[in-house]
This record gives structure tokens, sequence and C-alpha cells, in this order.
């Protein structure tokens, strides 16, 4: 089976009538780049920067990370890479770094929170990728931005970085900028940032979490709360018509974008580009490859109105794409 899915590795990435769609591939750690070619993904849609904290002693300092982003950008010749600031926090321990202990991690000091309490572990980031993006094309991310002030308050510190690299007479390129929406607020705030916004990515998996207030860790939950749920649809479809309206590029690198039987909806529901697992990307490209774009339209539609997840279910694994 792998076998036959490789054939789908040079195929044009877009519908048989013609549509097409940006496959991006999610990354950890650098070792991983290779499957990223392998599969023939079109670059980097999300870059787990924190996976490099967890399998080091120490933080690494901003010449160890610029070398490292360097190599990422050699290894994709020219592609895209979207790089995540540190997501710290909740299930993400870090055992070097100082995090207070709290009652509630997953609503704690998370994310671009820890960024903007932690700014100089946030500034060594932000220089290294600086500094990289004069040998590539680089979009760097932050998670769980969910209202302005977060997002002011990291672009600020982005100035701050450039300053220092001016004094310091290093060198540095363009970034292109973008949240995670992975919060009902980053949706329901989301007209006030896109002003500020070069792209936007989903992340279902915690944006599933926040919306049904269900713990994405807990097995028990994981059945009865998924993220093809009404609300965490409608929540997804919110996001994609907010930023085609601004004009600003969307993209959706959560779990549910690896599931081949759910790209008839993403791309019906308007997505032009989706990050994956690179085990999965190939048979995701292989339903992409075979439908139409039209038809996964009226999926979406039907999809949308349903209002019971069991239905939704059914809808999803039915569908006659072939
Ligand atoms: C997400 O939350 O959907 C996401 C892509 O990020 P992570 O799974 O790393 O939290
Ligand atoms: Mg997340």
């Amino acid at each position: 089976r792998r076998q036959a899915l490789t054939a789908y590795k040079d195929k044009p990435s877009a519908t048989l009538d013609g549509h097409a769609i940006t496959l991006l591939a999610n990354v950890g750690n650098l070792s991983e780049i290779s499957h990223v070619t392998d599969v023939g993904a079109q670059g980097i849609g999300l870059f787990r920067t924190e996976f490099l904290l967890m399998n080091a002693k120490a933080l690494p300092d901003e010449q160890q990370q610029y070398k490292l982003y360097c190599d990422a950008l050699h290894s994709l010749q020219g592609q895209v890479l979207s790089i995540r600031t540190f997501d710290i926090g909740a299930d993400k321990e870090i055992p070097y770094l100082q995090q207070s202990p709290e009652d509630n991690p997953a609503l704690g000091i998370r994310g671009i929170r820890y960024s903007l309490t932690h700014p100089d572990t946030f500034i060594t980031q932000v220089k290294a990728v600086l500094r990289a993006a004069n040998h590539g094309q680089i979009r760097l991310m932050f998670p769980m931005v969910s209202q302005i002030e977060e997002l002011e308050g990291a672009l600020a510190l982005i100035e701050r970085a450039k300053a220092q690299l001016i004094e310091q007479e290093k060198g540095f390129g363009e970034l292109s900028l973008g949240i995670v929406v992975e919060t009902p607020a980053a949706v329901l705030n989301l007209s006030s940032m896109l002003p500020l916004l070069d792209f936007v990515s989903i992340g279902t998996n915690d944006l599933t979490q926040y919306t049904l207030a269900a713990d994405r860790t807990n097995p028990h939950l994981a059945k009865q709360y998924p993220a093809l749920s009404p609300a965490v649809i409608q929540l997804i479809s919110m996001t994609i018509t907010l930023c085609k309206h601004a004009k600003v590029k969307v993209s959706l690198c959560g779990e549910l974008g690896s599931d081949p039987q759910v790209l008839p909806l993403l791309v019906g529901l308007g997505l032009d580009e989706i990050s994956i697992n690179p085990t999965n990307l190939l048979e995701v490209k292989a339903v992409l490859v075979k439908g139409r774009y039209h038809d996964f339209v009226k999926h979406a539609q039907t999809v949308s109105a349903l209002t019971r997840i069991d239905d939704i279910r059914t809808a999803i694994s039915t569908i006659n794409y072939i």
C-alpha cells in the first residue's frame, strides 16, 4: 500500500478539476525533515520548536538555533519553513526552565503567555529566526494568541530583537508573521488582529480542547469530544471566512488535517493550505487528487448543517469522492 501511495508523490497537488491545494508537513525536529521531502510536501507548515528544548539539556543559544534553522532551510531547498515560537507550558514541560507549578497548566502560562513573561527566551529565538530569514523563506507564528494585546506584545518584542541585531551589526531577513488560532477567543477576536497578520494557522488540537472544555490528553473524553464536532467545525469555518475577507493567508496545522477522510470537508470549507504529519501526507493527497472541488464544497455544506457528532462522522466516512 505504501508503494501505491508513492505514486502520488510527484502528482500536482490539486483536485481532479485543477483546484490547487498546498500540502505542507508538521515536524518536531530536524531529522524529520528528510521525510518531508520523501513524501513530496511543499514545505513545512509547522515546526514545533519546543521539541528542540525537550531534547536538550539546556536552552540552545542564539547561534545554535540560528545554525539549526539554517540547516532546516538548506534541506528544504527554497520551500517555506513555518517556525512556531516555543510553545512552552501545559502538556509540554521543559525540565530545566523555571515553570512555576500551576493548578491548571492548560489554562496557565503557556505558549505566547510564557514568551511574554520570559521575553529573553523569546527574543533569543526571534533573533536566530530573523538571521536565518536571510537565507530562505520563513514564516514565524505564535502559539496560543487569543487577544490583540498578546499579539502587540509579541510584535513589540520582534522590534526589540531587530534593534538588537542592528546594534550588533548582524544581518537579518524579512519574516511573514502569523498566529496559531487555537482558542475560541482567537476566532472571536480575529477581526481585530488580522490587520497585523500575514497569515493564520488553525490549531485544531487545542481549538478542540478549549472549545469543548475537554482535556486533549484525557483518553476518556476523546470519543465524545472530537474535533469533528459542530462547534469546532463552525469555528474553523468562521476563521477561514474572516481570513479570506481580510485577504490573509489561512492554513490548518492540527491533527484533523492529517485525517484523509476529513480532507474533502477542509477543502470544501475553503482552506487552500494544510499542514500534515509526514506519515499521513500521501494518503491525504490521494483523496485530494481523486475528488472534484465542487463536490467537496457541496459536502462541506452538508456537513456544516449537521448538529450531531454521529451524523457528522457518518457523512465524513461515506462521501463518495472516487
Ligand atoms: C494544535 O494545537 O492544533 C497544534 C497544531 O499544536 P500542538 O498540537 O503542538 O499544540
Ligand atoms: Mg496547540
